[in-house]
């Protein structure tokens, strides 16, 4: 394997995926997001050593929905610390619907885990609190390596205006005290981050991130504390690609995070930050082409997290 063929696997990947489109449906719920071309498809790599490789729709921009839970998560952690975040929210996966919120009356008002609506709301609040939002947008700046990205007015505004499930939620939560800051604070927040607008070069900058330990290749520094970034790592694995995270798990064993907008992030440690984009979903929320591609990638290139070691070390010492 050298780069010249990781680029020809790259764009085998997105061509092999697109077949799968047309079995996926636009997320709608939001109104501004009922609006994009379902066949737009679209990944970027960027390997630790700095190389760095496109294919398809990278150029176009979308919001990164949930997989900016990952970011508020290690935001949190970060200014916050663990006792705080997780007296808030567990750290389970839950089995239900990113938009469920059967549990929080039936088993714990403690959301189960940071990835569901419910917890990623209890996180915002948690960090509306104490931190503008330009403070947050300024360390997703540093993780994409990009100081231009911002919000999507529209889609933000859509889903603040019809998001009621999630105000539903807030509430509740506010009413059973794990929510303490006013809630609209706490959704607007919630809601801007959700409409953060990326390509998949920046999805592909920020998992580099991840799979580097922690350290920005391109500055050197650590954006990232390496306990916090085994819990953030360890939590995509559990609970990243909704209520299909175990046979995500099966398929493509990397540690993702996947959001309605159709971005995906996945990452192979030591080795390269993957940022995937198709917003055709399926049934559970997740890009269908973004899956496939993410599928394909694992299996030609031996990513997966218990690949045999033989792949492994092909890739490793000829990349
Ligand atoms: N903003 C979306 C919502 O709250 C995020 C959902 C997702 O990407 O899973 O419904």
């Amino acid at each position: 394997m050298n780069i010249q063929n990781l680029d020809e696997v790259l764009r085998n990947a997105l061509e092999d995926s697109r077949k799968y489109i047309r079995e996926g449906k636009v997320a709608s719920y939001i109104p501004e997001l009922a609006k994009v071309d379902k066949n737009l498809l679209g990944a970027s790599i960027i390997t630790v050593d700095g190389d760095r490789f496109h294919a398809g729709d990278w150029q176009h921009d979308f919001t990164m929905q949930s997989i900016s839970k990952t970011i508020s998560l290690v935001f949190a952690l970060q200014h916050l610390g663990k006792e705080i975040v997780f007296s808030k929210v567990g750290m389970e996966p839950s089995g239900d619907p990113f938009n469920s919120m059967a549990r929080l009356e039936t088993k714990s008002k403690c959301p189960s885990n940071p990835f569901i609506n419910a917890g990623a709301i209890a996180v915002a609040g948690l960090i509306a609190d104490k931190f503008e939002f330009k403070e947050y947008l300024s360390f997703v700046h540093k993780l994409c390596g990009r100081n231009s990205i911002d919000i999507d007015k529209n889609v933000f505004e859509s889903e603040n205006r019809t998001g009621m499930l999630n105000r539903s939620m807030a509430y509740f939560m506010k009413n059973s005290g794990i929510i303490e800051t006013d809630v609209e604070k706490t959704l607007e927040f919630y809601f801007k981050m959700c409409s953060v607008k990326v390509n998949t070069n920046d999805l592909a900058n920020y998992s580099c991130v991840l799979a580097n330990g922690g350290i920005d290749i391109n500055t050197g520094n650590r954006l990232i504390d390496s306990e916090i970034l085994k819990i953030a790592k360890t939590l995509m694995v559990t609970c990243g690609m909704y209520d299909s995270s175990g046979e995500f798990a099966i398929r493509v064993g990397m540690p993702a995070k996947s959001g309605v907008g159709g971005g995906i992030i996945a990452c192979s440690e030591n080795k390269m930050g993957i940022g995937v984009f198709g917003p055709a979903l399926d049934e559970k929320g997740n890009s269908i082409g973004g899956y496939h591609i993410l599928e394909f990638l694992s299996s030609k290139l031996g990513l997966h997290y218990f690949s045999n070691e033989f792949s492994s070390k092909i890739f490793i010492a000829s990349v």
